[in-house]
């Protein structure tokens, strides 16, 4: 039994917290709080949760995992975090071998997965929210919906703690107690120090600013969302408009259904603005927005004057290819970083917590390949920005 101290209660830490507690270690879970952080990429109303992922089975593997364990997590806490309302990624031409819906067809229907092909306008006449002249082709896959991530974390964080995770609410890290190359824990901002055996740094985009060498392989990019209030919301209910992705990989437009407040999410995601998450200037820019309205005017007619009633960016901490960074450090024994979910990380909420226990115990797990430590993958390696726009 070790002492790990795991930095950061978004998805990433508070799964890593309770998965490591039930391995019986002794857990601090670290964050300057207020919980769920109103910053944190986790706190939002919405994230996607599908299969669909090109032709990569691994991600398509363990988002089938994630999916059915969604699914139990919403009995066992009685709520409905996950709505299974069908996910469809669509474009504006047929769609050919090698593009991510195609691969994702591909891939869904020799998993067997329920899917429908959009390429008649028998099957757009069922959501009439879209301009049926622009779109002609895409999946829907149905069993895939989106979770109520901000109330997700919140309830991770109450379980964390009935667990007997020791929660540090309020405090923040500042710094890693090292000696020798060795890890023996973390400083706070007032001068504290945690001792601990391991520490498990899963600090989304604060991640390359609170360590500074990490700036290597993690980008911290702003990216915009929007909310906004339509007039026939009866055309944006789940059953008439399920999560999409429009032309997502040149576009970067997605969005969810009218959700309990009334108000429908569109946000695009890109390369972003670089910045840090605590930054003054992380806030939706004109251009951004005119860009949405752009996009709704041509893709949904009906909200194009639709008010926006917030908006907010959303921090990625990207890696260079778009995989996960779930890896210890060769140079400073004790240290694991949980990170680097470049915008699509959410959706692993329920297998994330057992593959960041893996790398801290050393366990064998196939996945800890794909995101291992890999220093070599540099900014420019031409799959970065590709990848990192399928994504979400
Ligand atoms: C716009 C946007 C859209 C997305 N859409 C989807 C989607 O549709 N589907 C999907 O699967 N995923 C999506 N994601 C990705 C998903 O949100 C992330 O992969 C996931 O939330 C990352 O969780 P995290 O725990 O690593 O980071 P975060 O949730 O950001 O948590 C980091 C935590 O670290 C804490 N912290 C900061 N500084 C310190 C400090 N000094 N000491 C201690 N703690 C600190 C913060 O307070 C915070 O609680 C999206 C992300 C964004 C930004």
């Amino acid at each position: 039994m070790a002492t790990v101290i795991v930095v950061g209660a978004g998805v990433n830490g508070a799964t890593a917290a309770i998965e490591l507690k039930k391995r019986r270690h002794k857990v601090a879970l670290v964050d300057p709080g207020p919980l769920p952080h109103p910053l944190a990429a986790s706190t939002d109303v919405s994230k996607a949760v599908r299969a669909a992922y090109g032709a990569d089975e691994e991600y398509t593997e363990l988002a089938e995992r994630a999916i059915k364990l969604w699914r139990k997590w919403n009995k066992e806490f009685g709520l409905q975090f996950y709505r299974e309302v069908g996910v469809m990624f669509v474009c504006q031409r047929e769609m050919k071998p090698g593009d991510f819906e195609y691969e994702s067809f591909k891939m869904l229907e020799n998993r067997g997965h329920k899917i429908e092909r959009m390429n008649s306008a028998q099957v757009w006449k069922r959501f009439p929210a879209w301009n049926p002249e622009l779109y002609r082709d895409g999946v829907l896959e149905w069993e895939a919906g989106y979770a109520e991530s901000e109330r997700a974390v919140a309830k991770l964080i109450e379980r964390a703690k009935s667990l007997g995770v020791e929660l540090h609410e309020g405090t923040r890290f500042s710094q890693l107690d090292e000696s020798d190359d060795r890890v023996k824990g973390i400083v706070l901002d007032n001068g504290q120090q945690i001792a601990g055996h391991l520490v498990v740094i899963a600090a989304g985009a604060w991640t390359p600013y609170l360590l500074p060498f990490t700036k290597n392989f993690f980008r911290a990019t702003g990216q915009p969302v929007f909310h906004l209030k339509p007039q026939q919301p009866e055309l944006f209910a789940a059953e008439r408009f399920p999560v999409f992705g429009a032309d997502i990989t040149t576009t970067g437009y997605y969005g969810f259904p009218l959700n309990r407040d009334g108000v429908v999410k569109i946000a695009n995601h890109g390369p972003g603005r670089e910045m840090s998450p605590d930054s003054p200037e992380r806030l939706v820019t004109r251009q951004e927005e005119q860009n949405l309205r752009e996009f709704l005017s041509s893709t949904f007619p009906v909200l194009a004057d639709a008010p926006i009633v917030y908006s907010r960016v959303c921090m990625y901490c990207d890696t260079h290819d778009g995989h996960f960074w779930i890896a210890r450090d060769p140079d400073r024994e004790g240290l694991i970083i949980a990170a680097g979910d470049s915008g699509h990380g959410f959706k692993f909420a329920p297998v994330l917590g057992e593959i960041i226990a893996d790398a801290v115990e050393e366990r064998q797990n196939p996945l800890l390949q794909k995101f291992r430590w890999r220093p070599e993958v540099r900014a420019g390696s031409g799959t970065d920005v590709a990848r990192a726009k399928e994504n979400l």
